[in-house]
């Protein structure tokens, strides 16, 4: 009886792997939460620094911020930021309509705007947001020079909630953005839409509190109620992380998803290109079917699943194989 079991077992498991030979690994969206929430802040405004980055900081979250160069002054305080962990974006030289740009000043807003953060800022910046969500064929091919992902906007609706499940354009990612009229409801929405639906939702802010700190300001009061939500459903999973982290998460998984294994002496290699450019250090959270008679390595290093059977996959190394799963 025992011995029938085992191979009814030992079967079953054959059919399954059988059934699913393409897909013996699984990237846990998120980095292994059921949803995501990014917050990002236009224009470099000073009630950022003054009003955005203390109440983020108070709460342990991290943000990104899409400056315009030409608007760019405490360069030392916005330097601080990124130390603590926010994340800082481009968003152009002048913050000028593409249409108004020719071929030359499309350029130069997307690479001397890059630059000039390249060299005050500690790492390289790989992430655009066009001025007013508007984009041109001008403005993209320079975007994609020097950038992984870039947020746009593509109207209201069910189209602002990315899935974990389907390839995002990633030289336009949605947002919602923030109005003046909006109360604490309409955020708290937002965020629970993405709890439901399993998705990425970024939302896009520029002023907070007063008319004179920026475009449609957030009252004060329903700002720091949306900072208060989102530290409780983080506390219930949610991952709250900046634009490019996430993004980089996304593009990473969806790239080693769509490694097909090459079969070997019992052994799957999967083998992927890492976008360039693309921020490094992104590690993806892997199951991996096979159970304990599966050894895994990048390179020469052997990977230890986590007791829930997770692997830290290093998305650099572009190579993963996967011994004894056959
Ligand atoms: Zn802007």
């Amino acid at each position: 009886m025992a011995k029938s079991v085992h191979a009814v077992l030992f079967c079953s498991l054959l059919v399954g792997l059988s059934s699913a030979q393409t897909a013996p690994l699984r990237v846990l969206p998120w980095n292994g939460h059921p949803a995501a929430v990014s917050l990002t802040f236009d224009d470099a405004r000073p009630v950022h620094l003054d009003v955005v980055v203390p109440e983020l900081n108070k709460r342990h979250l991290n943000a990104t911020f899409f400056v315009i160069i030409s608007k760019l002054t405490r360069l030392d305080d916005w330097r601080r930021v990124q130390a603590q962990g926010h994340e800082i974006g481009n968003h152009s030289v002048t913050h000028e309509h593409p249409a108004e740009l020719n071929r030359a000043s499309e350029e130069l807003e997307v690479e001397d705007a890059k630059k000039f953060l390249d060299s005050n800022f500690k790492s390289d910046i790989t992430i655009f947001a066009y001025p007013y969500a508007e984009l041109s064929a001008g403005l993209l091919f320079w975007v994609k020079k020097y950038d992984f992902a870039a947020r746009g906007w593509q109207g209201e609706g069910e189209s602002v909630y990315v899935a974990a499940g389907a390839e995002p354009d990633w030289y336009n990612l949605p947002s919602q953005t923030a109005y003046t009229k909006y109360d604490a409801a309409v955020y708290r929405s937002w965020i629970d839409k993405a709890f439901a639906k399993h998705a990425w939702t970024i939302f896009q802010i520029h002023g907070i509190g007063d008319p004179s700190t920026g475009f449609e300001p957030i009252p004060t009061d329903t700002f720091l109620s949306l900072l208060d939500y989102l530290k409780a459903q983080e506390a219930k999973g949610l991952w709250v992380a900046p634009f490019g982290t996430v993004a980089a998460y996304l593009r990473a998984q969806k790239t080693l998803e769509a490694a097909k294994p090459q079969l070997q002496n019992g052994e799957e290699r999967f083998v992927w290109k890492v976008p360039a450019p693309f921020p490094s250090g992104v590690v993806l959270k892997t199951a991996i079917q096979g159970g304990t008679h599966v050894h895994v390595y990048q390179g020469k290093r052997e990977l230890h699943p986590s007791k829930v059977g997770v692997y830290s996959v290093s998305f650099d190394s572009g190579e993963l194989i996967v011994k004894g799963a056959l």
